[in-house]
């Protein structure tokens, strides 16, 4: 049984602050702690239901949030930033479930922290449904054949997971107050939540589902504003279908996700 898990910040207990989430900030290392402790909770969890291999992809800012030597030894890390794929690097048939630990509400929604790779993007939609960092992550596993069987955040990240991905377990570590302020567990509570629903995940993993939105994969951008829309529309194949929204569709999902991928990154330019 090989695990994957892609690890973001924003979702684990006790952060609730953006300054908490940067690595220049005075109060980054703290809830590094934080982080690093959740995903031990849930490489833990896996070993325990029957994991023979975890690969673990640190998916938030810059990439390098976890210590490889505070790290579960039993885990191989990908670290470091740009990656191609991002923060589903290192994905492929062959994975038997993904986890997306510490991950938050998409952009646009209420929850704590949310956004959906950027700050430059209002909305983005996958085959007419809006979904954020866990639709298009659960998407490009999917066009692996590898289902997501465990999400950790906040209870707005729950409705989103119930709604895509019904199999899949989640534990949820806050309830979302505002944008920047959470009601959160305990931190041992939170890891136990975590570990046992990590163990429930790779045990029935065989149950969990691909995640294939239907029709042909498409995704729809819709920016802040004009100029971030008109830069965006310079990837080659998209097209532009308001002043601040750019679509890009293709047969292989794969495709799409790189699109996706490299319009976010016009945009910022
Ligand atoms: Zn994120």
């Amino acid at each position: 049984m090989r695990v994957y898990i892609s690890a973001d910040m924003e979702g684990t207990a006790g952060v609730t602050g953006v300054l908490q989430t940067r690595p220049a900030e005075k109060q980054y290392d703290a809830a590094r702690r934080l982080m690093v402790a959740e995903v031990n909770a849930a490489i833990e969890g896996a070993f325990a239901g029957g994991a023979a291999y975890v690969l673990v992809n640190d998916s938030h800012d810059g990439m390098r949030n976890l210590l490889l030597d505070e790290l579960d030894p039993r885990a191989e890390l990908v670290s470091g930033a740009p990656k191609p794929l991002s923060m589903v690097e290192g994905i492929e048939p062959g994975f038997d479930v993904m986890f997306c630990a510490g991950y938050h509400g998409m952009a646009g929604g209420a929850g704590t922290l949310a956004h959906t790779y950027n700050g430059l993007v209002h909305t983005s939609r996958l085959c007419g449904r809006p979904v954020g960092e866990l639709g298009l992550n659960a998407a490009y596993a999917g066009s692996m054949g590898v289902p997501v069987g465990l999400v950790t955040g906040d209870d707005v990240l729950r409705a989103e997971t119930a709604e895509i991905l019904p199999w899949a377990r989640f534990a949820q570590v806050k309830w979302a107050l505002s944008r920047q302020a959470a009601r959160n567990l305990p931190h041992e509570k939170a890891k136990d939540e975590i570990r046992r629903a990590a163990e429930a995940a790779v045990r029935g993993a065989a149950q969990m589902q691909v995640y294939q939105p239907a029709g042909r994969p498409e995704v729809e951008v819709t920016f802040l504003d004009a100029g971030q829309a008109g830069l965006a529309a310079l990837c080659p194949g998209s097209e532009r279908v308001s002043p601040i929204t750019v679509r890009f569709a293709h047969d292989d999902f794969r495709e799409v996700f790189r699109a996706f991928r490299a319009m976010i990154t016009l945009a910022g330019a």
